[in-house]
């Protein structure tokens, strides 16, 4: 469980104390296996004027966090009597679930680094990808995405970058090291192997610029504080999957497929790459799941129902979600918004952010295990003294 930090207590009586114990430890965090007390998110109780209370959450995007937060209000309105004497403030700290390997002072402290996968080309992965960093974003985490498809980056076009002209960098003079700033859409910082290649060119002349730059991608950027860095991989299990899967300490992996059995084969070879390279798998995204047309709210299957639960299930991974085909989601990406950031309120994004409530979970939960899985890339003592600064934010509805 997480490391104990004892809070600061100001001019507080132990009732009080007591009672908000009380409430936190009958409040269950099913996401995390464990209640609200034993997450050890007090930090701050101190009664001046008004009342001022400080908790830390493990992770962004906490289903539980709004069911925390009023746990915590109405102990304390309980005792103060008036909810405008009550200050809540609500921080997030995202450990690191893997050793970082972004970690350059003043630069990039990159968190977390996740892969999205794919068995084969078209399955919708880059938009699977797009549309999680955004929803990850709405939730608020710091998020990076890096699109290291070398064989058809489409970052840039699903986030209307193309013809922007050259990507801005700086030089730090002491180390001799150029670093490239990302643009930022949607609170994403965006970096992509097409801003640094030019994927026009034929394979021969391209193949040694790629394998230099897909490393560039990771070390020389200035990605600032991020809490995920989402990398669209290339589809298949090659090489340069390999080589990225092996060079960077990866917190976990999502695999991406459309119903059909051959791509469901797919699966069964990234989740054995991830495997053996010692990368947990989040769980598998079945995209182009069933189709909705316009104007009609049945629900086609096209493809035989069931196949990517009956495999996932084999596979001991479980299914994130299942992403319909939709004719909006494609007009969306070729107009560079992905749905998410273009339609917030619709259904589409809120499947987008049920996954992102999944996929932060999932790190909070590996990042707070005190066994992690027997994976020597996790099993990092030094990871718990690593203290990280914290973000700060008003739940809206309190
Ligand atoms: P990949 O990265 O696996 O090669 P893309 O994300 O580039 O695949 O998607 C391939 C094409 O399919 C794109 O034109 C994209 O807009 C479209 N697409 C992806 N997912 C969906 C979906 N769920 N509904 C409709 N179109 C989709």
């Amino acid at each position: 469980m997480a490391q104990a930090i004892d809070p600061i207590i100001k001019n507080v009586s132990p009732e009080l104390i007591m009672a908000l114990k009380e409430a936190l430890t009958n409040l269950a965090v099913p996401e995390l296996n464990t209640d609200a007390w034993s997450l050890n998110i007090l930090r701050e109780v101190i009664m001046e004027e008004r009342l001022k209370i400080c908790v830390v959450l493990p992770t962004f995007g906490l289903r539980s966090e709004k069911n925390i937060a009023f746990a915590i209000k109405k102990a304390l309105v309980e005792h103060v009597g008036d909810p405008e004497l009550v200050d809540l403030f609500i921080y997030s700290d995202v450990k690191p679930a893997a050793v970082q390997s972004i970690k350059i002072p003043e630069v990039a402290d990159v968190r977390n680094i996740i892969l999205v996968s794919s068995g084969k080309g078209g399955v919708g992965k880059s938009t699977v990808a797009s549309n999680l960093a955004v929803a990850m974003a709405s939730l608020g985490c710091r998020v990076g995405l890096l699109d290291a498809d070398v064989y058809g980056p489409s970052i840039p076009v699903m986030f209307d970058l193309e013809g922007e002209g050259e990507v801005k960098g700086f030089s730090d003079k002491e180390t001799n090291t150029t670093y490239m700033i990302p643009p930022i859409k949607y609170d994403i910082a965006l970096m992509s192997i097409g801003f640094l290649v030019d994927t026009d060119a034929p394979m021969i002349w391209r193949g040694p610029m790629i394998a230099s730059a897909s490393m560039q991608m990771f070390h020389n950027v200035y990605w600032g504080q991020l809490d995920y860095l989402i990398v669209d991989l290339p589809p298949g299990t090659g090489d340069i999957q390999l080589t990225i899967a092996q060079k960077i300490n990866v917190a976990g992996a999502i695999i991406v497929s459309t119903p059909q059995d051959v791509a469901l084969k797919d699966v069964v070879r990234a989740k054995k790459m991830f495997d053996k390279v010692s990368i947990p798998t989040i769980g598998l995204i079945e995209n182009m799941s069933y189709f909705m047309c316009d104007g009609c709210e049945k629900r086609h299957e096209i493809f035989a129902n069931g196949g990517a639960q009956e495999q996932a299930a084999k596979l001991g991974m479980s299914v994130l979600g299942e992403i319909p085909l939709v004719p909006s989601i494609r007009s969306a990406s070729d107009e560079g918004k992905p749905i998410t950031a273009l339609e917030p309120e619709s259904e589409l994004a809120g499947l987008f952010r049920e996954i992102a409530h999944d996929v932060c979970a999932f790190h909070a939960l590996q990042a707070t295990a005190e066994v992690l899985p027997n994976n020597s890339v996790l099993n990092n003592p030094q990871r718990a003294n690593e203290a990280a600064p914290e973000k700060k934010r008003r739940l809206p509805v309190l």
